[in-house]
């Protein structure tokens, strides 16, 4: 149940329906919007139905929330999220861009291709220092090594980076380094570690599961957000299918559809949604004309010596071309992208 105050209500008025909420047992939700309050009651509805909150004089009104996702609802909040990664913002007029390595390899190689993806007007710096892989004995990331390889590359470059997290045991040591915590797609419904980003207040990329609904993902957003971070931004990232020809399916509808359903930023990642490179500018572009608020791309110096994922990364030079057709298709969308051109 939601409760949406008016915006004369006062700090006092909200508190007392905290109250009202928590003395029937639920769990009150405080979420304040740029205009107004709006309260959640997140349980039995009869429950908060018999307290007839509807009748204070400071309530606007209250709407019962189907949907099993509630706090990440558009009905919650209607106006868009915009997510900050230290002074960058996700969800707002601007394509975020975001680009970097699949893994942290060396000083040299995150450190160059920082500077490259910059240059070509990326904002973010994406690298796994913990890269969870299908195979043990595949590549398994430098681990606080890398950690401190991204923070040199922050330093040379401004850029804030966005890495991997995927244990909860690692909130300390990543959540140091990290500006956005990335919940990988194998970790999609890893409960527990959802909750423990969801008790910081460091921004979450989260990625939708190879083979979650519409509705799994955003109840994994749900779990990061009841837990009192609000900071999510979505990404679909592909999704399994009997389509082999791809490593995944970029499921495209899924962009505008969560757009409806959510107010939270979300993304595409094209690399992965692919894994085949010839197809990654094209697929970026097309999230965008179908409304991504960002693109997350995997680019590599070198990528035939990438230790994972070289197949889908894309070189600098190929990562600026891909940036100058996303700035056009942004454009024309009534969106902007920041390119080496603009
Ligand atoms: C990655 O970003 O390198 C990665 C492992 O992505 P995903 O979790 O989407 O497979
Ligand atoms: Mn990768």
């Amino acid at each position: 149940m939601l409760i949406v105050l008016k915006q004369t209500a006062t700090e006092a008025d909200a508190e007392l329906v905290k109250k009202k909420i928590a003395d029937t047992g639920l769990k009150p939700l405080y979420l304040p919007g740029e205009e107004k309050v709006v309260l959640g009651a997140i349980g039995d509805e009869r429950k908060i139905a018999k307290l007839e909150l509807q009748s204070l004089d400071f309530v606007e009104r209250v709407v019962p929330v189907l949907k099993p996702y509630k706090l990440c609802n558009r009905e919650f909040k209607s106006e868009k999220a915009i997510v900050k990664v230290r002074n960058v913002e996700i969800g707002g007029n601007e394509v975020t861009q975001i680009a970097g390595p699949c893994s942290v390899e060396s000083e040299e190689q995150i450190v160059s291709t920082a500077h490259a993806v910059k240059k070509a007007g990326a904002k973010i710096l994406r690298g796994g220092a913990y890269k969870p892989r299908t195979s043990p004995y595949a590549f398994q990331g430098l681990e606080e090594e890398g950690l401190k390889l991204l923070e040199l590359a922050r330093e040379e470059t401004g850029l804030p980076i966005v890495t991997e997290i995927v244990s909860e045991y690692h909130i300390d040591v990543v959540g140091k380094t990290a500006d956005m915590f990335q919940i990988g797609a194998r970790n999609a419904q890893n409960f527990r570690l959802l909750k423990a980003v969801g008790g910081t207040k460091t921004p979450v990329l989260l990625k939708r599961g190879p083979a979650s609904s519409m509705s799994e993902f955003l109840m994994a957003a749900e779990y990061i957000i009841s837990e009192g971070n609000p900071n999510v931004v979505l990404c679909e990232r592909g999704i399994k299918s009997f389509f082999t020809e791809t490593r995944n399916t970029f499921d495209l509808s899924v962009i505008p559809l969560l757009q409806k359903e959510t107010y939270l930023p979300v993304i595409g990642d094209p690399s992965h949604g692919t894994g085949v490179r010839d197809l990654v500018s094209p697929m970026g572009c097309a999230a965008i004309a179908a409304g991504a608020d960002g693109i997350i791309v995997e680019v590599h110096p070198e990528p035939e010596k990438a230790l994972s994922d070289g197949f889908q990364q894309l070189t600098p030079p190929q990562y600026e071309e891909m940036t100058k057709k996303m700035a056009a298709v942004a454009k024309a969308v009534g969106r902007t992208s920041a390119s080496l051109e603009l």
